[in-house]
């Protein structure tokens, strides 16, 4: 048995192109489209482990086999015990990344499966503040902005689902070389109200990774994983 190795966001792209290849399978006749379908779902999947071994990439190839749907729910059952878990973190670490919010809510990371979760997210009702704990090249980073429900339902920036949305807006800590001493830029972005539900639809990390970026630069507050 091989190691974990697939992440939340990564589990939810197989179960994506998966589910393309079920409803193919329903819907079209033609062999050759079908075989043509097969292969590019196979493709997809592998394509996201470069570097997986053979056993792993074997077990990921098997995808292009199914035919049931009773199949495909095995398959991704088979996946389940790979998913590798969002990397262990404490709730002092967490206040570590946010030294700024002295009476910090944390949410009980007991209660919280890690095997899906590719960020962690919380909001604060009081503050009308959102939280964000990401792991960004070996470090924790800790994101947090204003937190503004839209009240509507549009595509989430980070997952692409059409859910109910909220405003996400966070002060920048990049700063132009000659910024006066009260430069200030808030960047925003729309996504999902509830973080759960998020993780569940996220299939790339991207869009997150590159709002990152925009909001700290590579000086945030940040705590090695
Ligand atoms: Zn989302």
């Amino acid at each position: 048995m091989c190691e974990p190795f697939i992440r939340n966001h990564q589990y939810n792209f197989i179960k994506k192109q998966a589910g393309i290849l079920e409803q193919a399978l329903r819907t079209i006749a033609d062999p050759k489209v079908l075989e043509s379908v097969r292969s590019g779902t196979e493709a997809k999947i592998v394509g996201l482990f470069p570097n997986a071994e053979d056993a792993r990439k074997q077990m990921l190839e098997e995808v292009s086999a199914l035919k049931t749907a009773e199949d495909f729910q095995k398959y991704m059952r088979t996946l389940e015990p790979y998913m590798a878990e969002f990397p262990q973190i404490t709730k002092n670490q967490i206040q570590k990344l946010f030294p700024k919010n002295k009476k910090l809510k944390i949410p009980d990371l007991t209660m919280i499966d890690h095997r899906y979760v590719t960020y962690l997210g919380w909001n604060d009702a009081a503050t009308n503040k959102l939280f964000i704990v990401y792991p960004l090249n070996g470090q924790f980073i800790g994101l947090e902005g204003r937190f503004t429900p839209t009240n509507k339902k549009s595509f989430c920036f980070l997952c692409n689902r059409y859910e109910e949305l909220a405003l996400f807006s966070a002060v920048s800590k990049k700063r132009p070389a000659n910024a006066s001493p009260d430069y200030y830029k808030a960047v925003g972005n729309y996504l999902c109200m509830n973080s759960h539900e998020c993780n569940k639809n996220l299939t790339d990390t991207s869009a997150l990774e590159k709002f990152i970026e925009s909001v700290i630069g590579l000086t945030g507050y940040s705590y090695p994983v």
